[in-house]
């Protein structure tokens, strides 16, 4: 019988998201503070007898809306995963890839960067190819920017193109509502609408995040975080989904103490003070304005393999 390895692998919000102006290779220049939350993507690597890689996404995927519009070809992360590990390794052996999606899609928190990281975990072990943790980075950084920061977890400071990581250790934990939209926002199309959108201005190239920022994350001050916490994404999101501006109200009304877009956007990150004040925003939400949320808190550890049940 083929044996399955499970891994699972978390979502990340941007508390502090500064971009620069556009770069002759077409990439934009970050600094970004990660923080991996509580919303996992998992991946089941299944042995097969040949060398084709499959994916199916499993039932319990609640981040799905329409099954029929998820790439499951070789477009896929996962598959280009997989595929870079066979090519690096040399183990050309064949695998069904099944994934449970819980972080929105195109929701700007990362989560076919946490597919690549679960898979190249799973697939790590299922093949005993044995890379450690640092060399599944190396690989996954080719895949994108955030498949390292997924593989690592926890928070960390990111430059570069996001791709230069900086482990932050965090001991406070943080709470936050998530608000995921029906809609996804593509990563590019933001990117393009916020250089449209600063075509005039001056902008600098980001060379660190705010110190005060990461102190207060560091002291779990939310009082001072709150006023901290910024992403230069946000107008370009907004103009491009300015229901999003409504939401945004609706979070800092029900009671968050900041109400931040995730990454690219269109998700939104509202601050609670602990897990029962994120409980009051969730129910204000729901019972005034009909909005479903998910309660998260970060920081949680990066792409691990999940224990294996015995069928009983
Ligand atoms: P990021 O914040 O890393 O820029 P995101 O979180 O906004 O990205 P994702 O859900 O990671 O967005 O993926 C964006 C696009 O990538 C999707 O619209 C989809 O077409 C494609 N894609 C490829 N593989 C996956 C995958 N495993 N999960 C989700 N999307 C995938």
């Amino acid at each position: 019988m083929s044996r399955t390895i499970t891994a699972r692998a978390p979502g990340k919000i941007n508390c502090y998201f500064k971009v620069g102006p556009p770069r002759e290779d077409g990439y934009h220049s970050v600094a970004s503070l990660y923080l991996a939350v509580s919303l996992y993507e998992d991946v089941s690597a299944t042995g097969r007898d040949d060398e084709e890689i499959h994916v199916s996404l499993h039932p319990d995927s609640t981040a799905v809306s329409d099954p029929d519009s998820f790439p499951l070809g070789p477009d896929n992360l996962v598959v280009k995963a997989a595929m870079m590990l066979r090519e690096h390794t040399g183990h050309y052996a064949g695998v069904d890839l099944c994934i449970t999606k819980r972080v929105p899609i195109a929701g700007g928190m990362g989560g076919g960067s946490a597919d690549a990281a679960a898979t190249l975990v799973a697939c790590n072990a299922l093949w005993g190819t044995g890379l450690n943790r640092e060399e599944l980075s190396l690989l996954g950084g080719r895949l994108g920017a955030d498949v390292p920061f997924a593989l690592h977890g926890g928070a960390a400071v990111g430059l570069g193109v996001g791709d230069m990581l900086a482990p932050l250790l965090l001991r406070e934990r943080t709470d936050w509502v998530l608000v995921p939209a029906s809609y996804g926002l593509s990563t590019p199309r933001v990117y393009g609408m916020l250089d449209r959108l600063r075509a005039t201005e001056d902008v600098s190239t980001p060379t660190e995040v705010d110190p005060d920022m990461i102190g207060a994350l560091m002291d779990a001050d939310l009082d001072a975080l709150s006023g901290l916490l910024v992403n230069d994404m946000t107008r370009a999101a907004l103009a491009l989904a300015p229901e999003l501006g409504v939401v945004r109200d609706l979070g800092e009304a029900a009671g968050a103490l900041h109400a931040l877009v995730s990454g690219s956007g269109p998700t939104l990150a509202l601050l609670a003070r602990d897990p029962a004040h994120g409980e009051e925003i969730m129910n204000q939400l729901s019972d005034e304005a009909g909005v479903a949320t998910t309660a998260v808190h970060g920081p949680v550890p990066g792409a691990s393999i999940l224990p294996t049940t015995e069928p009983t």
